[in-house]
């Protein structure tokens, strides 16, 4: 059953996203070589138990950290570990945050020194086909014209879309209804409405989109080995349009990036 959100708790929700986009834009200054993910898994744990909230990974099916950090031709759910990152090396960073009796899920993949040009590629893409699919998510849409727009968009470019794992719907549990597959038919699943609050999340891989699982019970890889990207956004419908709760723009600071990509999810304008 989907749970439509009241604007309050929007806004409630807002503050968790935030907390997790502020998380993201603190690692951002940190992601170098040398640097550990286990080290910044520490940052993110204190950074968000600072801002009252709890780190909502941890713990959460028995997930032993607070990030999910999966470099390279990991997808998702890699847990942190004592192994330097490298130059060269891509850092999927996805994390959350539980406040107010609600949940914040972002991620964002981050470049470790200077990455070769068709890992940047992929990053790219990937985030563009993450703003393809957020446009798409608006009443009166369904849940497969979200999912096409994400596919097409990566697969324009070559690229392997994952099906194992999807985006949800999100807000007093991580993962709520509806189901956010980042594939899908024009106009098929369900339909979307006012106070509908999802994370979209598209898991682009540069070779094929299959998968496979370490014996870890948690990471997934890629079944090439080459590397795979993921962004996360968590959004809700108001006025009938996508409004970004979440925003990479802490990211964007950190790093020196000028960007207007959220611009056009935004009713309200963005208090950093
Ligand atoms: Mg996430
Ligand atoms: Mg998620």
């Amino acid at each position: 059953m989907i749970k439509i959100k009241s604007l309050e708790e929007i806004e409630l929700m807002r503050e968790s996203a935030l907390i997790v986009s502020k998380t993201l834009g603190l690692l951002a200054k940190e992601v170098k070589p040398g640097v550990t993910t286990l080290q910044l898994d520490k940052i993110a744990e204190e950074f968000i138990r600072s801002e009252g909230a709890t780190p909502a990974f941890l713990g959460l099916y028995d997930f032993p950290n607070t990030l999910c950090m999966s470099p390279n031709a990991q997808v998702v759910h890699g847990i942190p570990n004592n192994k330097p990152l490298i130059e060269g090396d891509i850092i999927s960073i996805d994390c959350g945050a539980y406040k107010n009796g609600f949940y914040g899920d972002h991620a964002y993949t981050f470049e470790v020194g200077e990455v070769a040009p068709e890992t940047k590629k992929l990053l790219d893409v990937t985030k563009q086909s993450l703003y393809e699919g957020i446009r798409q998510f608006k009443a009166g849409n369904r849940v497969g014209d979200v999912g096409f727009a994400i596919q097409q968009h990566a697969e324009k470019h070559g690229y392997g879309v994952v099906r194992e794992l999807v985006g949800h719907g999100l807000g007093r549990e991580m993962h709520e209804d509806p189901e956010m597959p980042n594939y899908g038919k024009r106009g098929r699943g369900k339909k979307f409405t006012e106070g509908m609050v999802v994370a979209i999340e598209p898991m682009i891989n540069m070779g094929t989109h299959k998968v496979h699982h370490l014996k870890d019970g948690w990471t997934i890889l890629t079944r090439d080995g080459k590397p795979s990207a993921h962004f996360e956004h968590d959004v809700a419908i108001v006025n009938g349009k996508p409004e970004l709760l979440s925003t990479f723009e802490y990211v964007y600071q950190a790093l020196g990036i000028n960007s207007d990509e959220e611009k056009e999810f935004r009713q309200k304008e963005l208090v950093l």
